[in-house]
C-alpha cells in the first residue's frame, strides 16, 4: 500500500527486506539506505502484515533514536497483539507516529476511517 501512494504522489521509496526466517527488521540496512537516500519519513508495520510478528522492540527504539524523520509504526493489526502499543512510549520519541485504522478488529473497512497519533 505504501508502494501503491508513494507512486501516486510521485514520492520515492526505498524497501528494505526483511530479515529471512525471523521477519525482523535489518536495522542497519534502513539506516544506511536512509542516510544514503535523504530519507524522511520511515514505516514500520508491527505487528506485520502478513507475516503477523511484532518487530523488535529494542530494533524500533534503535531507529528511532538514530534517524532524524519521522519513524510512522503502522499498528492496524495491535488489537491481536499482546505488547502494549507505542502510543504509550509518544512521551520518549519525538519522532515517533502511530497510526491505526478502523478496518480490521472494528471491521469498517467501508468508513475509510484511520487514525495518526503523534507527540
Ligand atoms: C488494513 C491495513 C491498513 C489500513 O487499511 P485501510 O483500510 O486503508 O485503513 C494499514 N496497514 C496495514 C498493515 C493493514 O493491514
Amino acid at each position: 500500500m505504501y508502494e501503491h501512494a508513494s507512486r501516486v504522489m510521485n514520492i520515492g521509496l526505498i524497501e528494505v527486506m526483511l530479515k529471512e526466517e525471523i521477519f525482523q527488521l535489518n536495522v542497519d540496512e534502513i539506516l544506511k539506505q536512509s542516510q544514503d537516500n535523504a530519507a524522511k519519513i520511515i514505516f514500520i508495520c508491527s505487528p506485520n502484515n502478513p507475516t503477523g510478528n511484532l518487530m523488535d522492540e529494542n530494533d524500533i527504539e534503535n531507529i528511532l533514536n538514530n534517524f532524524d524523520g519521522l519513524v510512522v509504526i503502522d499498528e492496524a493489526y495491535q488489537d491481536f497483539a499482546e505488547n502494549k502499543s507505542w502510543t504509550n512510549r509518544l512521551d520518549e520519541f519525538e519522532n515517533l507516529v502511530v497510526i491505526n485504522t478502523f478496518s480490521k478488529a472494528w471491521g469498517m473497512a467501508d468508513a475509510r476511517l484511520g487514525n495518526a497519533v503523534c507527540k
